[in-house]
């Protein structure tokens, strides 16, 4: 995935935007990189479990390359800005929380504000580039300290992905992975049709 790209750009492009939680979360995973040692995950060297869903995430996805879809990317749904990245080579763990800050910038409550308009003048739009410029500025050089607590920790390892069998679903035909059917009168069903069922 773009990996000649700085992290940074790798993660503008997997994201689609630059936005303040992006950058939070290029801090998060390029400190985890440096805290940990280690590089841009291959075969689920790195695990990150990440307490949001929010822009943050991608760029944990992007740069250590902890994704959905390898399933080294464990998504809690807690609503905090709260990532735990631990490499199995190293067995090291660590998580790291996004400081609560009850006083928000004025420049982030005004981009908020801006962001929540549906359509922007241009000189509303200038301004929300300037804003967004030293949002990108204060961000990228604050020390990490001052964003982030964060704390060495002991991590039990999930079992790496394993390739499942697919089954046939008896009752509409499609493939599903053999451990998430369900036993029913018409035989092994997947969960939409189980749920179907129910319904
Ligand atoms: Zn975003
Ligand atoms: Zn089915």
């Amino acid at each position: 995935m773009c990996k000649d790209l700085p992290p940074l750009e790798r993660a503008v492009q997997f994201h689609g935007h630059v936005c303040p939680g992006l950058l939070m979360g290029v801090r998060v995973a390029e400190f985890a990189q440096k805290h940990l040692g280690v590089n841009q995950d291959i075969d689920e060297e790195l695990v990150a479990v990440v307490e949001t869903n929010s822009c943050g995430v991608d760029a944990i996805q992007s740069i250590l390359g902890c994704t959905f879809g390898k399933g080294n990317l464990i998504y809690k749904d807690y609503g905090k800005n709260v990532y735990t990245i631990a490499s199995r080579e190293k067995n090291r763990a660590v998580r790291i929380a996004q400081k609560y800050r009850d006083i928000n910038s004025p420049e982030s409550i005004r981009y908020r504000e801006l962001n929540s308009l549906s359509q922007l003048t241009d000189d509303q739009e200038a301004e929300r580039e300037d804003l967004l410029a030293l949002i990108f500025e204060n961000t990228m050089s604050a020390p990490f300290e001052e964003l982030f607590d964060w704390q060495d920790i002991d991590f039990v390892f999930p079992e790496k992905a394993q390739i499942r069998a697919t089954i046939r679903c008896a009752v509409c035909g499609e493939g599903v992975m053999d451990s998430k059917a369900t036993e029913s009168v018409e035989g092994l069903i997947c969960k939409a049709c189980l749920l179907a069922k129910e319904g």
